[in-house]
């Protein structure tokens, strides 16, 4: 690819390397770049970290701005934190910031391999509906004039 290319907004990596989810500490993850092997890089807002990947960035994030386990809701503290990952991990997709939620240890354990919905039904449905009005945005920006 050269730099005179001309990227369509439907291309642009930050429209596929965003969190679904809008509260803290998710929304101050902010997509930087994508490293030489393609894997997207964050910032954090209100930090001055430099940029990592989503799963070190959603830490940072927690540890400045603080946050609640997406299952039973409560406050959690820095020794408690847990990084589930919605989907199991197989591939580096898994490991995107979209599949990634704060949860206390506990919490994580509990849910092991089970998908969200199964787990935590309420929790499954607000993750999944993120996650879809992420996919429609998406999907809006799709040309289809051509
Ligand atoms: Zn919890």
């Amino acid at each position: 690819m050269t730099a005179a290319k001309k990227t369509k907004p439907s291309e642009r990596p930050e429209n596929a390397a965003r969190p679904c989810l809008t509260e803290m500490p998710y929304r101050a993850v902010v997509f930087a770049e994508l490293n030489q092997h393609n894997v997207p890089l964050y910032f954090v807002g209100g930090s001055s970290a430099p940029k990592c990947k989503a799963e070190k960035a959603l830490k940072v994030a927690f540890g400045i701005h603080g946050g609640s386990c997406f299952y039973c809701k409560k406050a959690i503290l820095e020794a408690d934190l847990s990084i589930d990952h919605v989907e199991p991990t197989s591939n580096e997709g898994g490991k995107a910031i979209q599949n990634l939620l704060i949860a206390h240890r506990k919490c994580n354990q509990k849910k092991a391999a089970l998908p969200i919905e199964a787990f935590h039904p309420d929790a499954g449905k607000e993750w999944l509906t993120a996650l879809l009005a992420q996919v429609e945005d998406r999907l809006k920006r799709i040309d289809t004039s051509k």
